[in-house]
């Protein structure tokens, strides 16, 4: 609906051309030449028209703010298009000043940001950013970042549609260093990305490594001497009257030592896992003789108490690091029969799907309350402490699991119920799988 105003301006715009047309007419009728004189009169007012037309677009698409005078309508279509230029100027100015606000807060952060657009060109980067990631102003802007950084999961890390997710790949300006690069999708397929120096974090985790596996290592000498005399003691003491009294706390020591040794092995065997894991050659690994061979030593090992099935997909092997592999298998099926009691009954099965190959070993044993799986994996947590049959465990056994699946892509599920058992599930990416044909 037209506006008061609107239609008052039209009202007058018509009355003026009546007007025109009848001043015209008067012309020509005084003349003798009526149709002519209207005839001129419509074209000069159209040629009027005109000429306010071509100013208007003039006005329009240059910088000028003042618009040129008018008649008739033309006097209010500039005022309103005058005032209307006015506003999107203003707007212009205050979104202007966000972005100039935006760059300078995102320029002072301490973590490098890149801004993205969809075909993985970069449009904008911070200072941190060009510090970080070696990117020049104004060379790089434009160009796109996976050409620039040429680390070998980059392409495909920046490529995942899935949403954040992170990467550590070293800093292009110094080997040693390590960035951490973290994608955050937004708006249309743009995405900005974050990058953090973590070197210094990178080298304290090193140097508590270093630490543990170091005094580990110093522990186990004299740790040893000390369980051969308590071995000796041990066999003095276990038969005949000789000092009797001694043979239980003598025992209680070896037990302990026993045990010291094993907590030992197994913080020397996480620090490998964790230094030299990735390093570790892959190479075909034939999970059923592997599993067949560890459930017959088990078997030997804990005497007839347990039932164990095995159920193993023949012909199905897995790329991986072999000990890694190993130490996954044997912790599961240790555990499983540790915390079983005689008579329990193990599954231990091995199959594949479109997914990927699966180990998973069920017990009927305990199992273990929802509130302590999260934390299952973390080193020295036992569900209780004082449970008899956790004195032989180090805690250490499902931390290991977790580092070497971790070093195969794979993820460890927990299902149990406390009184119906407990369900260990690896699970490989099918990239992992090899069947009997590809050997
Ligand atoms: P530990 O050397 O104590 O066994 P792990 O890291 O292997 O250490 O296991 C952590 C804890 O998880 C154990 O102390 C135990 O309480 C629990 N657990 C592991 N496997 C089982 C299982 N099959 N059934 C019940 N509890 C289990």
């Amino acid at each position: 609906m037209p506006s008061m105003g609107v239609r008052r301006v039209w009202r007058r715009e018509s009355l003026i051309i009546v007007t025109w047309l009848a001043v015209s007419a008067v012309v020509g009728l005084l003349v003798g030449r009526v149709l002519l004189c209207v005839l001129l009169g419509v074209s000069a007012y159209l040629a009027m028209q005109l000429i306010y037309a071509y100013q208007l677009h003039r006005w329009l698409t240059s910088d000028r703010i003042e618009p040129s005078d008018g008649f008739g309508v033309w006097q209010e279509i500039y005022t309103e298009l005058y005032r209307l230029k006015q506003r999107n100027r203003k707007r212009k100015k205050r979104l202007k000043s966000i972005v100039h606000e935006f760059q300078a807060s995102t320029a002072a952060l301490p973590d490098g940001a890149v801004v993205l657009d969809s075909q993985g060109r970069i449009v904008w980067f911070n200072q941190a950013a060009a510090a970080l990631l070696a990117l020049r102003t104004p060379q790089d802007l434009g160009q796109r970042i996976a050409n620039l950084l040429r680390h070998p999961h980059f392409a495909s890390y920046l490529a995942d549609p899935g949403d954040g997710g992170e990467l550590e790949m070293p800093s292009p300006l110094n080997e040693a260093d390590t960035i951490l690069l973290r994608r955050i999708p937004y708006g249309n397929n743009q995405r900005l990305l974050i990058a953090r120096d973590i070197s210094e974090q990178k080298r304290l985790e090193h140097t508590r490594r270093d630490f543990v596996a170091n005094a580990s290592h110093e522990l186990r000498t004299p740790l040893t001497v000390l369980r051969g005399y308590l071995e000796m003691m041990e066999e003095e003491t276990a038969d005949g009257a000789a000092l009797s009294s001694w043979r239980a706390p003598i025992r209680e020591m070896g037990e302990q030592s026993r045990r010291m040794n094993r907590i030992i092995e197994s913080l020397l065997k996480l620090a490998r896992v964790e230094a030299e894991g990735l390093q570790q050659r892959q190479e075909r690994v034939d999970v059923g003789a592997m599993v067949t061979s560890l459930v017959d030593d088990i078997r030997l090992a804990a005497g007839a108490g347990h039932t164990i099935v095995t159920d193993l997909e023949p012909g199905l092997s897995l790329y991986g690091r072999t000990s890694e592999l190993e130490s996954v298998f044997s912790n599961l099926l240790s555990n499983a029969v540790r915390y079983t009691p005689a008579e329990g009954h193990i599954h231990v099965r091995w199959w594949s799907d479109d997914e990927g190959a699966y180990f998973s070993v069920a017990d009927d044993g305990p199992g273990i309350d929802a509130v302590h799986l999260p934390r299952l994996t973390e080193r020295f947590y036992r569900v209780d402490a004082g449970r008899k049959a956790s004195a032989g465990g180090t805690g250490l056994g499902l931390a290991i699991v977790k580092h070497c699946l971790e070093h195969h892509d794979a993820d460890l599920r927990i299902d149990s119920r406390p009184g119906e058992g407990t369900v260990f599930t690896c699970h490989f990416p099918a990239q992992r799988r090899l069947s009997q044909r590809a050997a």
